[in-house]
């Protein structure tokens, strides 16, 4: 019983198996261009390559715009549109071709260097020594140093000596980790 049984299968085989496989084959090569064709809209639109502000630098206070965080050196929670991070080496690069658009300071963000990019971006960056080597007007290169990260932003002075970095495009605060690649550095 079994035996014949077995030889039917292998008459159905012989028949339809060839066909069947055939079959499997064209589903899964349709199915795997279906699903290859709807390609997802990219996080960002430009085609710019950003450096980083900092080498082997370590996020200490992440960008979040849904949720507070504690400012320890201010004693309140708020928003933070930026990215602080440190780094054994404290130079700061600027993060792509620019003209610097101004070298300010003030005791609450110390030295700050904003940068004009193309395509609307603009990058800020606080918290800087007194040593600032650019000044305003000047055509800056990806990856050019600008200045060292220091503790002079007595709004955040107990995060100790940091960069305090903002991206901007067209005038808003943007999350910098959806432009540049900041963690794991
Ligand atoms: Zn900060």
């Amino acid at each position: 019983m079994e035996i014949k049984e077995e030889g039917k299968f292998k008459k159905l085989f012989k028949r339809y198996g060839v066909l069947s496989l055939a079959c499997v084959f064209s589903l899964a090569l349709a199915l795997g261009i279906a699903l290859g064709i709807p390609k997802t809209e990219p996080v960002t639109t430009s085609n710019i390559e950003f450096g980083l502000p900092m080498t082997n630098a370590v996020v200490v206070k992440d960008y979040a715009d849904d949720r507070l965080q504690l400012n320890e050196s201010l004693n309140r929670w708020e928003i933070h549109l930026a990215v602080d991070m440190s780094s054994e080496n404290d130079a700061v690069f600027s993060i792509y071709d620019g003209v610097v658009d101004s070298v300010d300071s003030n005791s609450l963000d110390g030295y700050i260097v904003t940068i004009n990019h193309s395509d609307g971006f603009v990058s800020v960056y606080s918290s800087l020594s007194d040593n600032v080597q650019v000044k305003e007007g000047d055509s800056v290169r990806k990856g050019q140093q600008i200045g060292n990260a220091s503790d002079t932003a007595t709004n955040e002075s107990k995060d100790g000596a940091h960069l305090h970095f903002v991206l901007m495009k067209d005038g808003v605060e943007v999350d910098p980790n959806n432009y540049l690649d900041l963690q794991n550095k």
